[in-house]
């Protein structure tokens, strides 16, 4: 299916999904997960409307997205992946948010970057609900403590991220995640890809990352 009926399609699957939820009626960011796309499948998306773009690695999204963010100025580049200290730097100056802070360590390092750079970027804290050894994310007992350190050195922290463990249920990671969200008042949840986007609309997702299901299978 081409890329334009596809979105067509995900876009009234989205809008099925708000209508669904009891919850207060807010946007729903539908981001692309651009991993392992060229530029070309990149302007196909940017060209039907596709504003925000996810990519997992600091490297490949170097290689690939300064072109294009001069020539699409207004796109939005959100980082996925795991975020070495080290390259904190880069990643403040490529990206336009970091949803992928999992400890106290790396926080200081995008508050350090974000000082050098003279700018700031949202972040949203990376929560690994399933407690799965292989995933990123700060474990939940440990997410109260590290939003709290992220706001007490400054860092602007918007929401959370999660990814729910393959072969679960997902309803219960992202109800727990609204829950820890709403304990520290904070306003974007990023969860939801191809396969339970909807769910996580219902359930008050504010940014679903969507790759298969825009781009097709990776390969
Ligand atoms: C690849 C990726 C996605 C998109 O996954 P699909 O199942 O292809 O929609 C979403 N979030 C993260 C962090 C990813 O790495």
């Amino acid at each position: 299916m081409a890329i334009v009926q596809q979105v067509e399609m995900l876009r009234a699957q989205m809008e099925k999904a708000m209508t669904d939820r009891t919850l207060p009626r807010s946007a729903v960011t539908l981001l692309a997960a651009s991993k392992g796309q060229d530029a070309g499948s990149i302007e196909e998306a940017i060209r039907v409307g596709i504003t925000d773009f996810g990519e997992n690695r600091v490297q490949e999204a170097q290689d690939k997205w300064p072109s294009l963010k001069e020539k699409y100025p207004h796109i939005k580049l959100h980082l996925i992946g795991p975020l070495q200290s080290n390259k904190a730097r880069q990643a403040v100056a490529l990206f336009d948010s970091i949803q992928t802070v999992d400890r106290a360590s790396l926080a200081n390092a995008l508050i350090d970057a974000m000082g050098k750079e003279g700018k700031t970027i949202p972040c949203l804290i990376q929560v690994n609900s399933g407690k799965e050894p292989q995933k990123a994310g700060v474990i939940p007992e440990e997410a109260d403590a590290l939003i709290m350190h992220c706001r007490a050195i400054g860092l602007p922290v918007e929401g959370l991220m999660c990814i729910p463990p393959v072969g679960q249920p997902p309803a219960p990671h992202f109800a727990y995640m609204r829950l820890i969200a709403e304990r520290h008042g904070l306003a974007q949840l990023s969860m939801g890809m191809s396969d339970d986007f909807e769910t996580a609309i219902r359930m008050g997702s504010t940014c679903v990352r969507l790759g298969r299901a825009l781009f097709g299978e990776r390969a």
